[in-house]
């Protein structure tokens, strides 16, 4: 179990992220719910994987795994436990739970939502199918089940691209995000592979809000400045990046970085966050922005689906629809897996 001393040194270095005035008192107050989480998972044989856009404390006392949707897909696979308490938002831990029918999946957020998995229908691809027969149904993997179930692929935003170059019809039809599918046009133009994508009307609240106008403000003010950006983000922004990716393949990168440099991340400030507390002395500038539905996870939370959980917190999904939304994230893992 991590010491109060060493979970006080990582919020410590955190710019964004934790608020409270006296940090000391924030640790020392929050260590007994910790002991007792981590006692709560002994008991019932449980992991918590968080997504990296959750209040850092969780990250960085109670999480076994950290990471973004793709890899904490396969952590979740991977895992040995009875029941997964995912720290993040419904529809992973819907992926989750289509990886491990036999688990338990516990949802902690007190509105665990999301503007792209809400932003469309099981029943609206169904109509969209109807109307657009020839296409390959490609979703995002930020959709609910019943979206997936009606697909024929899920991405990721660590393998969007090398996917949809992948699939063998030219004819596809990508969803929900329409910023992240102009970004793929975009890619696959430039990459010389001739797709005919349809979109649908889908956004991120959070990556939207980047304005384009920042980035030539900040450069001028900081020539150095190397620019990061999340692909659901604006096409103009993403085209001013010097790299796409998701929040994994951002981390990673900036791991091999200069340390004397000047960053702009335009992502959730909770990557920021974990730059911050695992590898100090980047400096950034400019802002982040923050996504309600992932800081609606708590130490509490994890706390209550664990020791007493109501009905709404476990995962649930239709019989009818499992093995077909089951097949979509599987095609996704065989297609990341295939080299062209
Ligand atoms: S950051 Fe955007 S895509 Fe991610 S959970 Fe929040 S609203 Fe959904």
């Amino acid at each position: 179990m991590v010491t109060a001393d060493e979970l006080f040194e990582k919020l410590n270095r955190l710019r964004f992220g934790v608020e409270e005035e006296n940090l000391r008192a924030h640790v020392e107050g929050v260590m007994p719910l910790i002991e007792e989480i981590e006692d709560l998972k002994k008991a019932r044989n449980a992991v918590v994987l968080a997504h990296s856009y959750v209040p850092p404390t969780i990250i960085y006392s109670v999480a076994d795994y950290v990471g973004d949707s793709y890899g904490l897909s396969k952590d979740a696979l991977a895992a040995s436990q009875d029941t997964i308490v995912f720290a993040a938002v419904k529809f992973m831990g819907e992926t989750a739970k289509l990886l491990n029918p036999a688990k338990n999946v516990l949802i902690p957020g007190d509105d665990p939502g999301c503007t792209l998995a809400d932003s469309i229908t099981g029943e609206e691809v169904r109509a969209l199918r109807a109307q657009y027969p020839d296409y390959t149904y490609v979703c995002y993997i930020n959709t609910n089940a019943d979206v997936k179930a009606e697909c024929d692929v899920c991405v990721t935003s660590s393998n969007v691209y090398d996917i949809v170059e992948r699939i063998e019809n030219d004819k596809i039809f990508f969803l929900p995000d329409k910023l992240m599918g102009r970004n793929l046009i975009e890619e696959m133009t430039s990459r010389g592979v001739k797709k005919d994508i349809r979109l649908s009307e889908g956004t991120c609240y959070v990556h939207e809000e980047f304005d384009p106008d920042l980035v030539p403000r900040l450069k001028a003010a900081y020539p150095d400045l190397y620019i990061m950006a999340h692909p659901e983000c604006r096409p103009e922004v993403v085209r001013q990046a010097d790299y796409v990716g998701s929040t994994s393949q951002m981390f990673n990168v900036i791991k091999g970085m200069d340390v004397n440099r000047n960053y702009l991340m335009l992502t959730e400030c909770g990557l920021i966050s974990r730059i911050e507390a695992e590898m100090p002395g980047r400096n950034f500038v400019g802002t982040c922005q923050l996504c309600k539905y992932m800081k609606s996870n708590s130490l509490q939370g994890i706390r209550r689906v664990l020791a007493e959980p109501r009905e709404e917190d476990f995962i649930k999904i239709d019989p009818g629809i499992m093995d077909r939304a089951r097949a979509c994230v599987d095609a996704m893992f065989h297609y990341a897996e295939k080299r062209s």
